[in-house]
């Protein structure tokens, strides 16, 4: 079996060992980290990737931010008590920017693994990426129910602070019980008369201090236990059909306008069916931000995750950030070690088993002492690597000879080896 046979299903990895030896040059530009996204994740995860010395190329669609820029009002930043979303994320970006983070305004239409190689598509042509981190996002779902889309822009919205003004000594409502709809809710109250909040049940599932802050505030009138089940209005929004979900009445309420804060969903549109995700379309990740295909990353709301947050989306971008870079050096490593070299032997083995880990040391010296070389590589680290190559053990020992691996030789008593395994021309 070839090397490349073995692994043709499979992503990054092969084509980062085979691109310098079999693909001609596509023309294509080629970057070592893409980060797709220009919220807070995206931008440090930029920061901490070119201060790990990476090229970053940072893809941005429209104004950077993502939904800090629609957020009035952030006072869980630590170190900063109150900060406008637009501010922090100016910040966050002038960072970016300072460790010379190269942005560009595109459109991410896909991101695609293409024998082996990790293309990201955008509207202005296909970039090669050594890895890339997804940090799109999420955005606040529609409510879904009649009426709604015919009064997008015409009264419906999902951005108070884009649209709040529009309210001025208006009677409006918010739809939902999170925090965004209490929060959203009690911002609102700058401009508009009344803010009626929609929620189905009969108390916010936002935290004590918004929910505190919202129903003090004069302005804000609960209606509980109750679903929008149509928007009505002839152009503009005029009222809104309510049912109550105890009693079953309905009843109609006169407003101007309805924010919908009832949820979010990720932007995965880039990445649908490439990614593993849960049941909602979040993006799985172990705690590297490590998704189900190798050299691609994700980090913010698009995550499979129990707080979605200014900080952990930061946090997220920052662990992203250092695992692309690893992943890079990894390959790079491997590549030059493992398929440059004419022949190769290679000895897998586990680095947290001290049994194996002194195994390493033992096979080394015994190639030393044979007058023959032997590449160490930690299966517990490349552990996809091990997957990859249908090693079902370890430690065992595989020798690459002109792109052909050759039988695996699985080393089940590793104390007892005492000889190369190999001829010693196999190790040089
Ligand atoms: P969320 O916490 O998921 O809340 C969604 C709300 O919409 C819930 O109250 C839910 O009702 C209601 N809802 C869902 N589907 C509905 C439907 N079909 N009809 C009527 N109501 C419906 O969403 P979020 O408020 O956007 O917050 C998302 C995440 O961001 C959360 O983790 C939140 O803590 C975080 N966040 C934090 C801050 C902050 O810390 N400053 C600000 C904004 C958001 P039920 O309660 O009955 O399920």
């Amino acid at each position: 079996m070839t090397l490349r046979g073995c692994l043709a299903w499979s992503s990054g990895f092969v084509y980062n060992f085979l691109r310098n030896d079999d693909r001609g040059d596509t023309g294509m530009e080629k970057r070592e980290l893409v980060i797709v996204g220009a919220g807070p994740a995206g931008l440090t995860a930029a920061i901490y990737g070119r201060r790990a010395g990476l090229d970053v190329l940072l893809i941005e669609k429209g104004a950077a931010g993502g939904q800090i820029n629609i957020t009035e009002e952030i006072e869980n930043w630590p170190g900063v008590q109150h900060a406008t979303g637009p501010e922090l994320g100016a910040m966050f970006r002038a960072h970016a920017e300072k460790f010379n983070t190269e942005f560009r305004d595109a459109d991410v239409t896909k991101i695609e693994v293409r024998d082996g190689a990790k293309i990201v598509v955008t509207n202005k042509g296909e970039i090669e990426a050594e890895a890339v981190i997804v940090a799109t996002g999420a955005y606040f779902r529609r409510l879904g129910c009649e009426g709604e889309a015919e009064h997008i822009g015409q009264g419906v919205s999902y951005c108070a602070v884009c649209d709040g003004a529009f309210f001025e000594d208006e009677e409006i409502a918010v739809v939902g019980g999170g925090n965004s709809a209490v929060e959203e809710g009690d911002y609102l109250t700058k401009f508009a008369s009344k803010v009626y909040i929609i929620h189905r049940r009969d108390e916010f599932r936002a935290d004590r201090a918004a929910v505190e802050r919202a129903l003090s505030n004069p302005k804000i009138v609960p209606v509980w236990n109750s679903v929008v089940e149509k928007i009505e209005g002839d152009g503009m929004v005029e009222n809104l059909v309510l049912k109550n979900v105890k009693t079953g009445e309905i009843s109609d309420l006169p407003v101007a306008g309805v924010f919908m804060f009832v949820g979010q969903a990720p932007h995965d549109e880039a990445v649908k069916g490439l990614l593993e995700t849960t049941k909602g379309g979040w993006i799985k990740t172990n705690e590297r931000m490590e998704t189900s295909v190798e050299g691609i990353f994700a980090a913010g709301d698009l995550r499979d995750k129990s707080l979605r947050q200014v900080v952990t989306a930061a946090a997220d971008g920052a662990i992203a950030a250092m695992s692309a870079s690893s992943y890079i050096a990894e390959q790079v490593h491997l590549h030059s070690k493992l398929m440059e070299p004419e022949k190769v032997v290679a000895l897998f083995f586990s680095s947290i088993d001290a049994g194996q880990a002194k195994l390493s040391g033992d096979v080394e010296s015994a190639f030393e002492r044979a007058g023959a070389a032997v590449v160490l590589v930690d299966g517990y680290k490349n552990a996809r690597m091990v997957q990859k190559l249908g090693l079902t053990d370890l430690p065992v020992m595989i020798r690459i000879e002109s792109g052909k691996i050759g039988e695996p030789k699985f080393l089940h008593h590793p104390g007892v080896l005492k000889t190369v395994p190999f001829d010693k021309e196999g190790g040089r």
